[in-house]
C-alpha cells in the first residue's frame, strides 16, 4: 500500500486546491470554480470516486456545523461543512475507529480577508492530498476496524471543524483508538537557514493528558506514568511503524501537544479524552505561511505549490498509511493490564486479559524500557496472559500489546496495579 502512494497524484491534488484561489472560511460557497464551497465539493467528489472499489463500504458525507457571531473571530453566523469519508470495518462487532484528519481551509494575513489569493498549498493542501491518497488506496482493502478520513474546515479561525467532530464523537461515544492530524507535511526548508530536511517528520503528542479525571491523575502518580499517556503511546507506535515501512525518513517525537503555545485539530480530540497527535514537517517556512503571494525584499512570499516538496509529502503519507493500516488490522488491545505487587521480589509479573471483542490475538508483546528512556527498548513475545520477567518493576517501565499471526500490533497499554495476587 505504501508503494502505491503517488507523488504525482499528491502534486495534482495540491495544485487543484490552490486553483480554488482561496479556501477562506468566509469565501464563496456557491461559486463552482473558486472558494471554500468549490473546494469541499471537489474533495467530496474525489472521495466518492472510491465507493465502487470499496464494494459500498465507503460512505462520504458532509458534516455541517454553524459558527461565528457578533464579536467573534468569524463576525457573523455561517454554516460550514467538513467532508468525512468513512470506510466501514468488515467486522460488524468491531466498534474501533481510527481517524485521520487534515484541514481544507486556507487564509491570508488578515482574519477576515476572504478574497485575496490564499493558496494554502502546504497549509494544508499537503495534508488533504495525503488523505485523498489514503482513501484511494485503503478503499481497495478490507480492515476489521473502521477508518474515518476527515477534511475539516474552520481550522484557521479556531479549529471549529475539528471541534465539531470531537464533540460529535464524544456525544456518540465513539471508540476512537487513534486520531492523526496532518497539518503542514510538505515544507522541507526553513525560513531562517539553508537547512533543508525531508528526512525527518515531527509527531507531537501530549504528556499529561488534557483530559484527566482525578482517578486517572491518581493512577498516573502511582505508576509514574507521566510519559505514558495514550497519545504518547500512539506517537511511539507511529515512530516504530512508520520507520518500518518508509525508507529515508525518521520520525522525530516531540513531547508536547503542539508547537510552543499553539494547538491544532488534534487538540479538541485530546480535550475530549481521545488519543490524538499532530504530524508536521520539521522546518516551517514563515515567509510562506498565511501570506499573500508577493515578492518582498527579493523573497517570494506565499504558500505556493512550487515550494511543496512532493516527495516529502509522499513519505509522510506513507507513515500515516502504515500506522492506520496496522492499527485497523491489529487485534483489540489487551484488557486489565496490571503489575502484580504482592510480595517483594526483583522480578516483575505482568497480567492482563485477552480482549473480549474482535479476533483473538495470536500472542502479546511485552515492551520494556529503562525509566529515563523515551522509546521502548525490548520487545518480548509471549502467548499466555501472564508473564514473570527477570527485571525489576522499580527500574523499568513495561507495557503490553496484542499481536496477530501476521504481526499487526495494537497500541501499547501501560499497566496499572494488578488486583489479584501472583499465582506463583
Ligand atoms: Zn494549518
Amino acid at each position: 500500500m505504501v508503494d502505491e502512494i503517488s507523488r504525482e497524484r499528491i502534486e495534482n491534488c495540491v495544485k487543484t486546491l490552490v486553483g480554488f484561489h482561496t479556501r477562506h472560511n468566509l469565501s464563496s460557497r456557491d461559486n463552482p470554480a473558486q472558494g471554500i464551497g468549490a473546494a469541499w465539493n471537489w474533495v467530496k467528489s474525489e472521495m466518492e470516486k472510491n465507493i465502487p472499489a470499496s464494494g459500498g463500504r465507503l460512505e462520504v458525507n458532509f458534516e455541517e456545523y454553524t459558527v461565528g457571531g457578533k464579536g467573534q473571530r468569524i463576525p457573523y453566523t455561517v454554516t460550514l461543512k467538513n467532508v468525512v469519508a468513512t470506510l466501514k470495518g468488515t467486522d460488524s462487532n468491531d466498534d474501533r475507529k481510527i481517524l485521520i484528519s487534515a484541514h481544507l481551509d486556507s487564509r491570508a494575513q488578515l482574519d477576515n480577508d476572504s478574497t485575496s489569493f490564499a493558496p494554502g498549498a502546504n497549509d494544508d493542501g499537503s495534508g488533504i492530498a495525503a488523505i485523498l491518497e489514503m482513501v484511494r488506496i485503503m478503499s481497495l482493502r478490507k480492515f476489521p476496524a473502521t477508518i474515518i478520513f476527515m477534511a475539516v474546515t474552520g481550522e484557521e479561525h479556531g479549529l471549529y471543524g475539528a471541534r465539531h467532530m470531537a464533540a460529535k464523537a464524544k456525544n456518540e461515544n465513539w471508540n476512537i483508538i487513534a486520531m492523526l492530524n496532518n497539518d503542514m507535511i510538505g515544507n522541507s526548508g526553513s525560513s531562517e537557514t539553508i537547512l533543508n530536511d525531508n528526512m525527518r517528520v515531527r509527531v507531537f503528542s501530549e504528556g499529561v493528558p488534557a483530559y484527566e479525571t482525578e482517578q486517572m491523575a491518581a493512577l498516573r502518580k502511582y505508576t509514574s506514568g507521566e510519559n505514558d499517556g495514550k497519545a504518547r503511546q500512539l506517537a511511539r507506535y507511529i515512530k516504530e511503524t512508520g520507520e518500518r515501512y518508509v525508507d529515508q525518513l525518521s520520525v522525530t517525537m516531540v513531547f508536547r501537544n503542539d508547537r510552543f503555545g499553539r494547538g491544532g485539530d488534534h487538540s479538541p480530540f485530546c480535550e475530549q479524552g481521545f488519543p490524538a497527535v499532530r504530524i508536521c514537517e520539521v522546518n516551517e517556512n514563515y515567509d510562506r505561511t498565511h501570506k499573500i503571494p508577493a515578492v518582498v525584499n527579493g523573497i517570494q512570499e506565499g504558500d505556493l505549490p512550487e515550494y511543496v516538496d512532493y516527495e516529502y509529502v509522499r513519505k509522510n503519507t506513507g507513515v500515516n498509511l502504515a500506522t492506520v493500516a496496522n492499527l485497523a488490522m491489529a487485534p483489540y488491545e489487551p484488557a486489565g493490564c496490571g503489575i502484580v505487587v504482592s510480595g517483594l521480589t526483583n522480578k516483575t509479573t505482568l497480567r492482563w486479559e485477552a480482549p473480549s471483542k474482535g479476533q483473538k490475538p495470536s500472542g502479546y508483546y511485552i515492551l520494556m524500557r529503562e525509566t529515563w528512556q523515551p522509546l521502548w527498548e525490548k520487545k518480548i513475545n509471549v502467548t499466555g496472559t501472564e508473564v514473570t520477567l527477570p527485571y525489576s518493576k522499580d527500574n523499568y517501565f513495561f507495557a503490553v500489546q496484542s499481536v496477530d499471526a501476521a504481526g499487526h500490533e495494537s497500541l501499547a497499554v501501560f499497566p496499572g496495579q494488578s488486583r489479584r495476587s501472583a499465582s506463583r
